[in-house]
């Protein structure tokens, strides 16, 4: 695993796989509209460890919001691990940006 700097999206509605290195899944759920409720990626710092962000827009409490801009993902606020790598960065516009 080696670090990564950008994320590229895949939606979907059901996955069977882990995030592949440097994509981002958009999980939605497919309400009649098409609603994001989570993202899945792997940790930036090449840790291995899948993180699991449930987004504005789905069915729990969450302090994150996603944004796409030309096919790209923003989430804010800031991720922050507080266990194992401790990383801690910002993603925007699919690039990471390290605290
Ligand atoms: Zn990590």
């Amino acid at each position: 695993m080696s670090r990564i700097d950008r994320y590229t999206i895949q939606r979907c509605v059901l996955r069977d796989t882990t995030a592949p290195e440097g994509v981002m899944f958009i999980l939605d759920i497919d309400d009649g509209a098409i609603i994001p409720q989570a993202v899945a990626f792997l940790c930036p710092c090449g840790c291995g460890i899948e993180i699991y962000l449930p987004v504005d827009g789905s069915n729990v409490e969450t302090k994150w919001s996603l944004s796409l801009n030309d096919g790209t993902p923003t989430i804010t606020p800031s991720v922050a691990m507080r266990g194992g790598c401790m990383s801690h960065y910002f993603i925007t516009r699919g690039e990471v940006r390290w605290c």
